[in-house]
């Protein structure tokens, strides 16, 4: 692969020689098919076009200093598939099915994975679809999963660098009693506008409030967010948060750097006393913030100007050189493929 620019990859749709589907029908999953196809071909009535009965998943896999290649704690997304999977009644993918499809997706495309050092790694998304027709409002008696892989850039092309944001108030990406918590499509679709309202008056994202109260911190759209102060690490609980595997993991490694850990609902007013705050997931791990401004009364929140606190980027580096199999994996996170 002499001619891919892997430090100049998006994050984006990148065409790569093979991925991976399996068929559930009459109540058991059938045997992983490998194809070279970019396409499905997919019944008209399916489900996951009428009713979004669809789920995903994103995770990463890297080259390491060493040459081998990581896949970061795997059995974490097949565990939240089959939750995502189990909220909108679908058939389950099973560990074993996942493991299978996830290291034959990445070896059959081994030569897509990026080199160390290039700051890029290999994509890699699973998909869980109602396949079988339904007119009426039901699930679907069919499903297909499936895992495709693709190189993307590194997140950060000029460095760890502060992102601003903007919190919205006139729109809520889950309902309180919804699916906010699992990671179907169904939930995507409401945030796209928001996001674009955001990205056009000149934000990189949104931070979303609770949809019930509209009094507590949400989501930083796709990413989950976390406010830093007095050595204490906070991140917002809510029935409505997708639990992100990238959060889990800053606990962990903000516990082993030995800070506090707060869980709990985050009034908005309490941006104020934030030293440092970012949104975290497997796209960029952490994206640092710079500012929040509420859209409405363009109050703004300040936390970084143009470097990104220490204790983000301490947080950051660990869990990049795990994943990099640059710094000791000492909670065994990561599966070498051999
Ligand atoms: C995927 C996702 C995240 C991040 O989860 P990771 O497991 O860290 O990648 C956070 N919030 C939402 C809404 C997501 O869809």
């Amino acid at each position: 692969m002499e001619n891919i620019d892997w430090g100049n990859l998006p994050f984006g749709y990148f065409k790569t020689d093979y991925n991976v589907r399996c068929y559930w029908k009459n109540g058991e999953w059938g045997k992983l098919e490998i194809s070279t196809s970019e396409y499905v071909n997919l019944h008209i009535a399916a489900t996951c076009l009428h009713y979004g009965q669809e789920a995903f998943e994103g995770m990463k896999v890297f080259r390491g200093k060493d040459g081998k290649i990581r896949v970061f704690r795997w059995e974490e997304n097949a565990k939240r598939m089959q939750t995502s999977a189990d909220g909108i009644m679908m058939a389950k993918v099973p560990e074993e099915l996942f493991f299978e499809a996830l290291t034959t997706a990445v070896k059959k495309n081994e030569k897509y994975i990026p080199p160390y050092g290039t700051g890029a790694s290999l994509y890699v998304r699973p998909l869980l679809i109602g396949s079988g027709p339904q007119v009426g409002v039901k699930p679907a008696e069919e499903y297909m999963f499936m895992i495709f892989v693709g190189p993307v850039g590194p997140y950060f092309k000029e460095g760890f660098k502060p992102v601003n944001i903007q919190l919205v108030r006139d729109y809520d990406r889950a309902a309180p009693q919804g699916t906010g918590h699992i990671k179907v499509g169904g939930n995507y679709a409401a945030s796209l506008r928001p996001a674009d309202r955001a990205k056009k008056d000149g934000f990189a994202s949104v931070l979303f409030l609770d949809a019930k109260e509209n009094k507590y911190i949400d989501e930083a759209g796709p990413a989950n967010f976390f406010g830093i102060k007095d050595n204490t690490y906070i991140t917002p609980k809510s029935q409505t948060i997708l639990p992100s595997i990238t959060n889990k993991s800053l606990v962990q490694i903000a516990k082993d750097m030995g800070m506090k850990i707060e869980r709990r609902p985050v009034p908005v007013e309490e941006l104020e006393t934030f030293e440092e705050a970012g949104a975290c997931g497997t796209a960029a791990i952490i994206s640092p913030i710079g500012k929040i401004v509420d859209q409405q009364t363009g109050k703004v929140y300040e936390f970084a100007k143009d470097k990104a606190g220490p204790v983000s980027t301490k947080l950051y580096e660990t869990l990049r050189g795990i994943q990099e199999g640059v710094l000791p994996d000492k909670h065994n996170w990561n599966l070498i493929i051999e």
